[in-house]
């Protein structure tokens, strides 16, 4: 039977709200002591710092994370610290946050697009080998929505061609590829605690590494160009202060403790959602099983074909589902080299050839997910009950019945 729907005016599928970030007592206590103790920040980042450090290094299964102030600058400083030189280029999938891409800029290198792959919507590891050149040094790999990306391949092309790998995990706090953590794996990874992450402070970022030299070089950019054992107005690289506070770690370290719970709830749900919406006519779930053992469910991602929807655009069915009480929209609204910072090549990047033309550059894959396809569900969302995923399921299908007439 038709229903009305909840954006003309009928009841929502959905009531409750879901959430975030969660938090106790234990949280806020954590950071009233900090307060009290009146170190809140330190010269050399205070004990609490290195402490969650160590600790989040050890849940990664790494020797060395460092933090900094967000995930932008983990990435900035680990491209940095691997050597790049102005006009190197810089492999990176279209359908990410800006910053993965950006961060290349301010380096001075060069961003190279790669489509991503249009089952998992992760950077298609078969179409990387065609973008090296020899001026190539990087591959940054991003596990989109909590999604491993085939790192077998990725890993595999960049010995082959001598490419350092940055990981942006970014989305994948607690998600595993083959039982390791993301980020363990290429020469670096990197996280976001920004609000909105599956661990968050509020703002700040993480860099991981088994690298002792790639770690000291991150260390030394964070903190003025510092070095160990030199002298504190002594400054050997061009850093900056990227240092986080005490009340950001405090923070974390409760954070930390709930994020197994919360990643298995978020992969349970996700995969039961799967179950339900792989029965619905012109809706997929996105592609699992490239090799990842925990999905981290940033985004709960799925592909919308508007043909069994009446051909209502995506925006509008995102609308409507969001009215309905999913927390949902329609994502990324074009690839990155749609950008008005790329196409007009707003940067001050001297290093890059005049002959790089952004507005020639085509991902088709990509532009069908942000144009025509992917509708994204918030993390927060995915760690409702498994009657919650149900609603979601039965939301659609009231749109879908209520379109086609
Ligand atoms: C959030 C995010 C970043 C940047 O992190 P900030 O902490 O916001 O600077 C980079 N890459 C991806 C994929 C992200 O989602």
């Amino acid at each position: 039977m038709k229903q009305k729907l909840a954006i003309n005016g009928g009841p929502a599928t959905i009531s409750k709200t879901f959430p975030w970030p969660v938090f106790d007592q234990a949280e806020i206590d954590s950071v009233a002591d900090v307060v009290r103790s009146g170190k809140w920040g330190n010269p050399d980042c205070g004990d609490m710092v290195k402490d969650f450090e160590d600790e989040f290094a050890a849940y990664c299964g790494v020797k060395y994370a460092m933090t900094c102030v967000n995930g932008s600058v983990a990435l900035r400083l680990a491209l940095i610290a691997i050597g790049v030189r102005p006009g190197d280029e810089v492999i990176i999938p279209p359908y990410t946050f800006i910053a993965t891409s950006s961060i290349v800029l301010e380096a001075n290198c060069v961003p190279v697009f790669v489509d991503i792959d249009p089952d998992t919507y992760n950077l298609d590891a078969e179409k990387i080998e065609a973008a090296i050149t020899n001026r190539t040094k990087a591959i940054i790999p991003v596990h989109f929505a909590g999604q491993a990306c085939d790192m077998d391949k990725i890993m595999a092309v960049a010995k082959k061609h001598n490419l350092r790998v940055i990981e942006d995990a970014c989305h994948g706090h607690g998600a595993e590829y083959k039982g390791m953590k993301l980020g363990s794996i290429g020469d670096a990874g990197c996280f976001s605690f920004q609000s909105s992450k599956n661990l968050t402070c509020g703002e700040g970022g993480m860099v991981i590494t088994n690298d002792e030299k790639l770690y000291d070089m991150m260390n030394s950019l964070r903190n003025v160009g510092r070095v160990k054992g030199g002298q504190w107005y002594e400054h050997h690289k061009l850093g900056c202060n990227y240092r986080i506070t005490q009340l950001q770690v405090v923070l974390l370290a409760n954070q930390l403790k709930r994020l197994t719970a919360q990643t298995k709830q978020r992969h349970d749900n996700g995969t039961y959602l799967n179950s339900l919406l792989e029965k619905i006519d012109g809706i997929k779930p996105l592609a699992r099983g490239v090799g990842e053992t925990i999905h981290s469910y940033h985004i709960y991602i799925f592909k919308y074909d508007k043909s069994k929807f009446n051909n209502l655009p995506k925006a509008e069915f995102a609308k409507m589902l969001a009215a309905e009480g999913v927390p949902c929209f329609m994502g990324y609204p074009q690839p990155l080299y749609k950008q008005p910072l790329f196409r007009e090549k707003n940067f001050m990047c001297y290093a890059i050839p005049e002959e790089v033309d952004y507005t020639k550059v085509s991902c088709p894959v990509t532009e069908k997910a942000c144009y025509e396809e992917a509708v994204w569900i918030m993390q927060n969302a995915m760690l409702g009950s498994g009657e919650d995923m149900e609603k979601f399921s039965q939301a659609i299908i009231k749109i879908q019945k209520a379109v086609i007439g």
